[in-house]
């Protein structure tokens, strides 16, 4: 068996005619290939908006700024994510609180919150960072009646689960990042995740204010709409009488950053959403399949069946080997990953005051926690190589 890792990308021939035809173009860069994209994306969430970004972490940082987490405010996120859901918020000079995370869905737990809310005097929070872990959708319409309850805002880290959803009261479906709930959502397009741009991310909002102002951080701070400017016509031109402002004429009015997209990649992510839903269907095949080989298989710890709604960005096992199979499976050539080192236990944030102890469910699911391979061009045959490995390890 050729290495079989946790997670890869799917580049499919029209992907790299797409790219080509991107590179034969006028624009390397700014052209119209990130409109396209970000409207195909919007609709494929089913949001109103959506702006392209360099890379996920570039989403989460420009989202921060946007809701004006500054020094003094404090936002709640799960220990179980990947770092950067909680660095948004440093970057900004806020302070991130951790909530322990529900043991049986592994995403953040509404009570752990409710808890710290209300325990705190109103205004001591500003927002709740909840992040569809494993592609795993986090129930945002009761997320949203405790934000209200207490005036805070909610920035879906939807990385994982690009159509992924869960069915709310009305028994509608959501889909992850639609803005329903949220006033933001982010994504990622590094080659682990459903659609992969080399490097790329997008965040998705259904309110106009937020998109006009990401689209201005985007781009260093910059605008060149005309009815937006704030220095008079007659300091842009240099003519003291003028009432026109001259074409060259752009203000940089807040301090923003290069986050742009370039077109090769929008080209690449166009072309990737046209197969999403191929790979989400794929995904959901190779995690039933998962589920159905492991229900013999004593000593293994899984999410209750396939669950609906959920994208499989991850397939995730509890088992109290977790550290003799994960070597085992290396020796296999089955590179298992482990998703995530508790944020909290990281030296940075340990730093900032939390300690191991903090969180039990976080930490007793970090002690078992495996990520088998999931991406959609797995085969049969390999999936089967990996369940047969696990099996025999685990009965040996
Ligand atoms: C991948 C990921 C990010 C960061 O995305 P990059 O594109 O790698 O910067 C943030 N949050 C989660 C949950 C992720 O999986």
């Amino acid at each position: 068996m050729k290495p079989i890792p946790y997670g890869k990308q799917n580049i499919t021939e029209l992907d790299i005619k797409a790219v080509t035809e991107a590179l034969r173009s006028d624009f390397l860069t700014q052209g119209p290939r990130i409109a396209e994209f970000e409207q195909a994306f919007a609709s494929y969430i089913g949001c109103k908006y959506a702006v392209a970004v360099a890379n996920g972490t570039a989403a989460l940082h420009l989202s921060a700024l946007a809701l004006n987490v500054g020094p003094g405010q404090k936002v709640i996120t799960t220990p179980i994510t990947f770092a950067a859901s909680a660095n948004c918020v440093r970057y900004c000079g806020g302070e991130i609180v951790f909530a322990d995370i529900d043991p049986q869905t592994y995403l953040l737990d509404i009570h752990s919150v409710e808890k710290l809310l209300a325990a705190s005097p109103r205004g001591m929070y500003a927002g709740i960072i909840p992040v569809d872990f494993a592609g795993r959708a986090v129930n945002l319409e009761a997320f949203r009646k405790l934000a209200d309850q207490h005036g805070l805002w909610i920035l879906e880290d939807a990385c994982h689960a690009p159509g992924g959803f869960f069915n709310d009261t009305e028994g509608t479906e959501q889909r992850c990042g639609n803005g329903q709930f949220a006033e933001l959502a982010i994504f990622s397009f590094h080659p682990v995740k459903h659609i992969a741009c080399g490097e790329g991310g997008m965040i998705t909002t259904n309110d106009h204010a937020l998109y006009d102002r990401l689209k201005v951080l985007r781009t260093h701070g910059i605008t060149r709409e005309t009815t937006a400017f704030e220095n008079p016509a007659s300091l842009a031109t240099g003519v003291s009488d003028s009432k026109q402002y001259p074409g060259w004429y752009m203000e940089m009015q807040e301090l923003g950053y290069n986050y742009r997209l370039t077109d090769f990649q929008a080209a690449l992510g166009t072309s990737q959403l046209k197969s999403a839903d191929a790979g989400l269907k794929r995904r959901r095949e190779i995690a039933a399949q998962y589920e159905d080989s492991f229900k013999s298989i004593s000593g293994i710890k899984r999410q209750s069946g396939v669950v609906e709604g959920h994208a499989y960005h991850l397939y995730i096992i509890e088992t109290h080997k977790r550290l003799e199979l994960y070597n085992h499976l290396r020796e296999k050539n089955i590179f298992a990953q482990v998703h995530y080192i508790p944020a909290h236990l990281m030296p940075y944030y340990q730093q900032q005051g939390w300690k191991p102890g903090d969180f039990p469910y976080a930490e007793a699911y970090y002690q078992c926690c495996l990520s088998l391979p999931m991406y959609p061009s797995l085969t049969d045959a390999e999936q089967r190589y990996v369940i047969d490995t696990i099996r025999q390890f685990l009965n040996g």
